[in-house]
């Protein structure tokens, strides 16, 4: 058991702004003037600072501000959340600092007050390097701006990088996939990390409304296959089914989240895991300002919960069964290619694997889906074959 002052927490940062919506993207996110993205950058500092009192004994170990577009923000506000952070919370010195960045949103200035932020890792999102593709799925920018915006970075002394990828977009083929890994791949200094996930027709967005053309479910897992041979072949390791790094390179606050373990998210629609609760702010930007901004006083104490401070805020709110944690532990583990591990479910629950899910792994490794490895611990993971049906794999270790 962990003494209180060991506790590690992870922290992820809500940055709702975009210059205007992609066609495919469902994230909490839109356009908004600087007027607007100050208001809420106070409301969020003041939710940052307010629920520090949750964490002080917890250390850091990894932040990340997602959106959105953070880069849209000036840079002496990003400059401003960090200090905010870090004035609140016990930061580790090693702690991972990412932050997601669009093309055609870099400038030098912002790029200085990242540096100075703190923030050391970036994660810049191309999807595809054909121009025709990305037109059609509506993002800002073409190839061009992003080998511009990648030069500037690399400039700027950034060295973990990651470049986001989209297969199965409309009018892409397998020759046109490939051409966008191997542009990737031909960058100068390489990418140190690469995510590579296919396009989801999500509920509410345009592509939903008016189903453009895609390339089929074969397209699609040779899409998935090609990566993955390209990408290794290049010396890249598949740590997740869709995320590859080169060594040392996995993104830390993925694998913590896949790993269950702590982050406190702060921001309108923010999600958060703190000792096996589960809640999410809401996800009205007008109502979460109004909160921070004009319902509470800098100065008022309100008494920490389970769901923190602002327990008023919270949707989704609940603390997980163990039933439900067993669950998590099972297929956000499964998606990291080292698999789960049995002793470490033992641990955790005081109950093996086996006793949990009779006869189902080994139903698995019979069909070739899943695979125990591991010398000294016995490590369940799923085999190529089990990545393409991973669905039906995860689906068997709902307990609820
Ligand atoms: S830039 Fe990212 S967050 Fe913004 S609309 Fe496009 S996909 Fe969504």
């Amino acid at each position: 058991m962990k003494k209180d002052s060991e506790k590690q927490s992870g922290i992820y940062i809500h940055i709702p702004f975009c210059v205007r919506k992609c066609l495919y993207c469902d994230f909490l996110s839109g356009p908004a003037n600087e007027r607007e993205q100050a208001r809420y950058v106070e409301a969020l500092c003041r939710e940052i600072s307010m629920e520090s009192r949750c964490y002080s004994k917890y250390r850091v170990q990894t932040i990340y501000m997602g959106g959105g577009t953070p880069s849209l923000l000036p840079g002496e506000w990003t400059e401003r959340i960090m200090e905010t952070v870090r004035r609140h919370y016990n930061v580790g010195g090693a702690c991972e600092i990412s932050m997601e960045v669009n093309p055609g949103t870099l400038t030098r200035e912002r790029l200085s007050s990242w540096r100075r932020a703190g923030i050391n890792r970036l994660s810049i999102g191309l999807q595809s390097a054909v121009n025709g593709e990305l037109k059609a799925l509506g993002r800002i920018h073409t190839l061009e701006d992003f080998l511009d915006g990648y030069r500037q970075i690399a400039e700027a002394g950034f060295e973990n990088v990651n470049v986001d990828l989209m297969s199965a977009i409309p009018g892409q083929s397998l020759r046109s996939w490939r051409e966008t890994l191997e542009r990737v791949l031909s960058l100068r200094p390489r990418p140190a990390h690469i995510s590579a996930y296919s396009l989801i027709l999500e509920e509410g967005t345009p592509f939903y409304e008016n189903r453009p053309q895609l390339p089929d479910e074969d397209t699609d897992r040779e899409m998935y296959k090609i990566t993955n041979d390209i990408l290794s072949a290049a010396g890249y390791r598949r740590y997740e089914i869709s995320n590859y790094a080169l060594p040392g390179r996995e993104c830390r606050h993925n694998i913590d989240c896949w790993r269950r373990k702590n982050y406190a998210g702060f921001g309108v629609g923010a999600a958060s895991l703190v000792e096996n609760a589960r809640f999410r702010n809401i996800s009205d930007r007008g109502a979460y300002e109004s909160f921070f901004l004009d319902s509470v006083g800098t100065d008022t104490t309100p008494t920490a919960g389970a769901f923190g401070i602002a327990e008023q805020i919270r949707e989704e709110k609940r603390v997980l069964s163990k039933e439900e944690q067993m669950e998590e532990f099972m297929f956000l583990g499964l998606r990291m290619r080292e698999g789960v591990c049995a002793e470490e479910f033992e641990r955790c629950f005081g109950v093996s694997l086996d006793q949990v899910y009779p006869g189902i792994v080994e139903d698995f490794c019979r069909k070739g889906l899943l695979q125990r490895t591991g010398r000294t611990k016995e490590w369940i993971s799923l085999t190529d074959y089990g990545i393409d049906v991973s669905n039906v794999v995860m689906a068997r270790f709902l307990l609820t």
